[in-house]
């Protein structure tokens, strides 16, 4: 029989089911995993092995092990967004996530690496140091949610959650050839996320297929009133979704998205999938998204000006890290913050305060929500014509650990295809589509209208019941 570890939550909660398997026994394969593992991928940054005995026996997810980024607040365990700034930061309350998760019997086996405070597209600004990729240790997993990304290639975990403010679930999922699904903006609550940028954000799954996808969605999903953003809309069943079917389902591709810049082999094997979905009688025809090209930069005014609001909390009076040889509370201030943020932080917000200074607010700051809403109007009219957009999730295969750390410029383009989901409010999946010929992971991007996580289910589950991408293993 194949190992515990490497096997799907759904599929592990069908044996627990039928009595041929103990949670406990996939506590103890998973531990082992991660003992023999990690230290060479350095995804999980924290590992909680005593709470076996506190989750209760019934449940969605009763018995399956479940990562979460560190950035997420789990009552009682360290919680650093990889910061040096939040050292020995212990929150006093569960994110309303991890509340679900515990509610429905999963078991929070730890904390997954991730860039500092969810800077970065590659996982290198970490306090931990760099994840590496399963499939190639040379290699970045793809970032912010590097670590729990990193750790579902490499069966760490069965499950774990990310957050997604630019592409931070979908990218590392498409590097390190797993799903991740960044859900719509307010589809699940971010009550006891760390914010990085409030507009933006969201909290999704990264599994190692579609199904527990639907099934961990299904779990976290849902109003809150602890997070004015939450959306009061049902929850479908999404499981429901999961069905080969893509008759009549119109595809829209649009064609700023195959331009300079994209891999070739990321655009052959994203043709090839769209070609799958064709043939299972989808229709497919070309679209145009026009203010595709703005979308970067938009993102990385309203990003980081956001992100130097949010981050304005952590100065040594409150949270974590305290510089101790200051003389007055000034100085206290400056030391805590020079030494406890690393460098791409402090760019941030540099970048950020000056964008909503006054005299600069309206040049960049306003202009950019313009800007905004001019990318989600494209989605508006582009939805008119379609049910579904394809796109590649990253336009390259993972690049070499330091490669793009100078040139913060080409590592935010690491995000074209990723942010304008985020700046439209949009739900987009990840799911592995292909090899490259370095034998790295390639992935597809889903997006869909607003609140139509069912479609993306059910086109990501139709293509992943026709092609065996996701079934390959990296060798570790
Ligand atoms: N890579 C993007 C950034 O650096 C997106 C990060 C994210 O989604 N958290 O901001």
């Amino acid at each position: 029989m194949a190992e515990l570890f490497s096997l799907t939550g759904h599929d592990l909660l069908r044996r627990i089911e039928r009595g041929e398997v103990a949670s406990s026994s996939i506590l103890d394969s998973v531990f082992a995993r991660i003992d023999r593992v990690d230290t060479k991928v350095n995804a999980v940054v924290k590992v909680n092995r005593q709470q076996s005995d506190i989750a209760p026996k019934t449940g969605r997810l009763a018995g399956i092990p479940v990562l979460v980024k560190d950035n997420i607040c789990v009552k009682g365990e360290e919680t650093t967004c990889s910061s040096r700034i939040l050292e020995g930061f212990r929150p006093p309350y569960d994110a309303t996530v991890v509340k679900k998760l515990k509610d429905e019997g999963a078991l929070l086996i730890g904390k997954a690496n991730m860039d500092e405070f969810a800077f970065g597209s590659s996982c290198e600004t970490s306090c931990y140091g760099p994840t590496r990729n399963p499939w190639d240790l040379e290699r970045i997993p793809g970032g912010s949610s590097g670590g729990s990304a990193a750790a579902v290639a490499a069966d760490e975990t069965i499950m774990a959650l990310g957050s997604d403010t630019g592409g931070s679930i979908r990218q590392p999922a498409a590097l390190c050839g797993v799903v991740g699904l960044k859900p719509t903006y307010g589809r699940v609550s971010r009550y006891g996320l760390i914010a990085f940028a409030s507009s933006l954000d969201q909290i999704g799954p990264i599994t190692k297929d579609v199904e527990d996808a639907a099934l961990l969605l299904g779990v976290i999903a849902g109003y809150d009133e602890m997070d004015s953003t939450s959306v009061d809309v049902p929850v479908p069943d999404y499981t429901r979704s999961l069905q080969k079917d893509v008759k009549g389902l119109r595809i829209g591709v649009p064609r700023e998205y195959f331009v300079k810049g994209i891999d070739p082999e990321v655009e052959e094997a994203v043709r090839r999938g769209i070609e799958v979905l064709k043939e299972l009688g989808a229709k497919v025809s070309e679209i145009h998204l026009p203010h595709t090209e703005y979308a970067v930069s938009t993102y990385y005014i309203i990003g980081p000006a956001e992100a130097s609001s949010n981050l304005a909390r952590f100065d040594g009076v409150q949270y974590g890290y305290r510089d101790k040889d200051a003389d007055n509370i000034i100085d206290m201030y400056v030391r805590t913050r020079s030494k406890g943020f690393g460098a791409e932080a402090k760019r941030r917000i540099l970048l950020g305060t000056y964008c909503l200074s006054s005299g600069y607010y309206d040049a960049y700051y306003l202009k950019a929500l313009k800007v905004r809403t001019k990318i989600k109007e494209d989605f508006d009219e582009a939805f008119r014509s379609c049910d579904c957009i394809i796109t590649p999730t990253s336009p390259t295969p993972a690049f070499k650990i330091g490669e793009k750390t100078g040139d913060p410029l080409s590592m935010y383009l690491s995000d074209v295809y990723t942010i304008p989901a985020n700046l439209a409010g949009l739900p987009a999946i990840s799911v592995p589509c292909g090899f490259s010929s370095e034998g790295l992971p390639i992935g597809l991007q889903i997006m869909a209208k607003p609140f139509d996580e069912e479609t993306i289910f059910r086109v990501a589950y139709t293509f992943e019941q026709a092609t065996d991408w996701h079934k390959r293993k990296p060798m570790l």
